[in-house]
């Protein structure tokens, strides 16, 4: 016999006859598979709700996120206005820094630096032309190869620097009167032979301050016969001067001086036809007039 089921259905009041329905084992299977089904499809619409709403906050997430970047794509470009601003400040500097790099050059009569920045520098012979930067990092370069060049420049500037040190660029006495010249000229001390005046004489009070016209060493300070007191001064380059007919010698032989150290008092010692300061120089051993130093050489 085929296993039956009923359900009896009663209202709760009793207004109605209870009704009772009867079915059989198929028909709970399938009465149990339709509610597994319902079931099924409930849970599964709950999932893709889920789902749906997971996606829906990560589609706002990513709107949120592209507004922020369109925000920050606007200021970043303010930020490259501003920077395209400085490249242009620092390129009008570099042209100022170029100008005076050449001048400078001219100056300390050097050879222009031919192309710390070959990519941007044009012609090529001698004169380097002021370099236009494209970007920061260009005038970064650019910088860069203009710190190497006054580098260079500065360490050129203490080499003239030291030269022009040591040669004369002032007068041994500041109150001399230039009173004989270099050359020959009739004997001073009378009769009709004329004599070389191997320097040039600048009279003066006894006790005038002599000053080294340029910085050197003393290679002697004594007292010669003719000369009386005399110092004599290298000055590298084989350059050499000499101050005589002092009253006094204030340096010894051996010490190093400075353009404009007092290195004696003026006299009239030795063969001297009065109070003077008898100046006289030398450059690789061959007298010269002393001053041919303050000619200009242009
Ligand atoms: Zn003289």
């Amino acid at each position: 016999m085929k296993k039956r089921y009923s359900v009896i259905i009663v209202s709760p009041d009793n207004s109605q006859k209870p009704r009772q329905i009867e079915f059989t084992l198929t028909v709970k299977k399938i009465l149990i598979a339709a509610a597994a089904l319902f079931f099924l499809a409930v849970s599964l619409l709950a999932i893709a709700n889920v789902a749906q709403a997971s996606y829906i906050k990560e589609v706002q997430r990513k709107i949120a996120y592209s507004e922020a970047l369109e925000k920050e794509i606007a200021a970043k470009k303010l930020e490259i206005d501003r920077l395209n601003g400085i490249t242009d400040l620092i390129n009008a500097d570099l042209q100022a820094i170029a100008e005076y790099e050449s001048e400078i050059n001219s100056v300390l009569d050097l050879p222009s630096p031919a192309g710390a920045a070959p990519e941007l520098s044009r012609g090529g012979s001698g004169e380097r032309e002021a370099p236009v930067a494209a970007s920061l990092d260009e005038a970064a370069v650019q910088v860069a190869a203009y710190t190497q060049s006054m580098k260079e420049i500065y360490s050129a500037s203490l080499a003239f620097n030291e030269t022009l040190r040591h040669l004369p660029t002032i007068y041994p006495t500041k109150n001399g009167v230039l009173s004989s010249g270099y050359g020959y000229r009739s004997n001073p001390f009378g009769g009709r032979s004329s004599e070389f005046h191997d320097g040039v004489d600048f009279s003066c009070p006894i006790g005038t301050p002599v000053y080294a016209v340029a910085a050197g060493t003393v290679i002697s300070s004594s007292y010669e016969s003719g000369w009386g007191y005399k110092v004599t001064i290298s000055h590298g380059n084989g350059i050499v001067t000499f101050y005589t007919h002092n009253s006094r010698n204030l340096v010894q032989a051996g010490a190093v001086v400075d353009k404009g150290d007092l290195i004696a008092y003026s006299g009239n010692s030795g063969r001297s036809t009065g109070a003077h300061l008898h100046f006289g120089a030398s450059v690789n051993g061959v007298s010269v007039n002393p001053l041919s130093f303050y000619e200009s050489k242009d």
